[in-house]
């Protein structure tokens, strides 16, 4: 989807023309438009090529011609223009708490200060004072404004940055120079959010692999370029640093650019104590290397198995490594279907034949529609007769299908009171059910955690979806008790989804792994409304691992047959 890249160009321009005095009739115009975009849950380019643009409130004829243009040519003349004398740096001042675009340009006059390294600079020397309109009290509200945008900076969910890394490894791939490549760092690790991006590649000529990657397509600034670093900011916003190294010290680099810290400090203190010493360069006996070239083996020599990424954040990877009992962890390949998906029958976009064709060319063997049911108005939900007529439809698309089954399903709403949205009778005839919390959100802790452990009771929920309702970058979980819920599912046999939606993550590695150890098995699921966020099972399956699920711990793992048993076993 681009609407998110659109509703920033608004965003920009509506921050630049304010930087440049501009009619604020005007600037208000396009910071509306930025938030309707952003804020659309439908594909603005199918409602462009739909010609229903102007349909969406909040966006007239100008605005929607500009999407058009930018839709169809990739550029929007409207931006270009506003942007040419403007600097990046300035675009970042101007996103500091507490720095008006007047404030910018106060300060740019009368000090020259351009970005935020100017502006500390000048804040430190204490440059400020003295400035029209610049109070103790002002001057105190940009140095925490700095302070609390630096840490906003600091983390996006992995989310965000996982295309952006996908995309830049495989530019850098195409470069015969570059010998091998990798991402490491927290992103490796499957982390739910990550700071900068780090990337490892290796080679001999590191000044050229440096210098494809700053010029490559969708880099907007360029932070560093030397001979074996480089560092850029890129469309997304996201800071990416790549790092080249010698081919015979690749292994040592990614293992130690990988982390996590503690991990590494764990290794470290038993390296040592068998008189061995690890670094970046490779693992040395007094001043011979021993080992390097490949990370294994690092591990190889402290007597331990290799151990995978996701794992290492010093929970007890190392001690299992060492004892040769180490999870044998989920996979993307393991993966035989995805059991929450949404169709245009509720609030997804694709037809369940798209939907259908579309697991097909992933893999899976099989496909569950789980649209939303009647009391979720605002997502379309399924009245009963509804799900009938759906049902159908589903009997008569698998009589297409060879070798792949879409399932019945709904992702019931969980009501107030714990009760569901749909009768038990309609429920029966339904393969697989997905029961959701939607609303009602604020209840106390006691009262939703029943709530949900209603639902868990009801002998057709094969799912809890969503189960903290967190949503990563703007709200925190509705308030449950996860332990009791993690009990009720061991006692009736109810799955535990784990949301791949990148905002979500829900739930997470820790209680992946709680789950796990309490016999609790999960779903990996994406909870998709689009086609193109089927991809996210990637980001579920990094959680799944780093809560320590092998393939037997999760249900979309298994075969058709396997799944249908899981769920029966609870019914009978
Ligand atoms: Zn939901
Ligand atoms: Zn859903």
């Amino acid at each position: 989807m681009k609407n998110h890249e659109i509703a920033t160009l608004f965003e920009r321009i509506a921050d630049v023309l304010e930087l440049k005095g501009e009619n604020t009739f005007r600037i208000n115009s396009y910071r509306k438009a930025a938030r309707v975009i952003g804020d659309l849950t439908e594909d603005v380019e199918a409602l462009s090529k739909l010609g229903k643009l102007t349909d969406i409130p909040g966006i007239g004829e100008g605005t929607a011609e500009k999407i058009v243009e930018y839709i169809t040519t990739g550029r929007m003349a409207k931006y270009d223009e506003v942007m040419k004398d403007v600097s990046e740096e300035t675009l970042i001042l101007m996103k500091v708490p507490g720095l008006g675009p007047k404030t910018v340009a106060t300060l740019h006059k009368e000090l020259g200060i351009t970005g935020l390294s100017d502006l500390e600079k000048a804040l430190q020397e204490g440059k400020l004072k003295g400035l029209f309109g610049m109070g103790e009290k002002k001057i105190e509200n940009i140095t925490k404004g700095i302070a609390l945008f630096k840490t906003s900076l600091q983390r996006i969910s992995i989310g965000m940055a996982y295309p952006v890394v996908k995309r830049i490894i495989a530019a850098l791939k195409h470069n015969p120079l570059c010998k091998e490549v990798q991402a490491a760092g927290s992103l490796r690790r499957m982390k739910e959010t990550v700071g900068d991006v780090d990337i490892l590649a290796s080679g001999e000529n590191g000044a050229d692999i440096v210098k494809s990657f700053v010029t490559m397509r969708g880099v907007t600034q360029v932070l560093a370029s030397g001979d074996t670093k480089g560092s850029v900011r890129v469309e997304e916003g996201v800071q990416v640093d790549l790092r080249v190294v010698r081919e015979d010290e690749f292994g040592a680099a990614l293992q130690y650019f990988t982390g996590s810290k503690e991990h590494n400090v764990h290794l470290r203190e038993i390296a040592k104590k068998q008189g061995l010493k690890i670094n970046e360069y490779g693992i040395f006996k007094g001043d011979e290397k021993i080992g390097g070239n490949r990370e294994e083996d690092i591990y190889q020599a402290l007597g331990m198995d290799w151990i995978p990424p996701e794992l290492r954040e010093n929970r007890g990877e190392i001690e299992a490594a060492r004892q040769g009992k180490l999870p044998n962890i989920v996979r993307l390949s393991d993966i035989r279907g995805d059991l929450h998906n949404h169709s245009d029958w509720s609030d997804g976009a694709p037809t369940m034949e798209e939907m259908a064709e579309y697991a097909m060319k992933m893999s899976y063997r099989y496909l569950v529609v789980s649209d939303h049911s009647q009391s979720l108005h605002i997502a379309h939900g399924l009245n009963n007769e509804e799900l009938l007529e759906q049902m159908d439809e589903i009997d008569r698309l698998n009589g297409k299908f060879k070798g792949f089954t879409l399932l019945k399903s709904s992702e019931v709403d969980i009501k107030p009171d714990g009760s569901l949205d749909f009768p038990d009778k309609l429920l029966e005839r339904l393969d697989v059910v997905v029961a959701s919390i939607h609303s009602g959100f604020k209840q106390e802790r006691e009262k939703i955690t029943e709530r949900i452990i209603a639902a868990i009771h009801n002998p057709y929920v094969n799912v809890i979806g969503h189960p903290t309702g967190r949503l990563i970058s703007r709200r925190e979980g509705y308030d449950v008790d996860l332990d009791k819920v993690i009990d009720a599912c061991a006692a009736t046999g109810t799955a535990l989804e784990v949301n791949c939606y990148y905002d979500r993550l829900d739930i997470d590695d820790v209680n992946c792994r709680k789950a796990k150890e309490r016999g609790v098995k999960i779903a990996i699921s994406t909870d998709a409304h689009h086609l193109d966020q089927m991809w996210m099972m990637e980001l579920g399956v990094g959680i799944a691992c780093r809560g320590w699920l092998e393939a037997k711990d999760v249900i979309n793992t298994f075969s058709l047959e396997g799944l249908k048993a899981f769920c029966k076993k609870k019914r009978n």
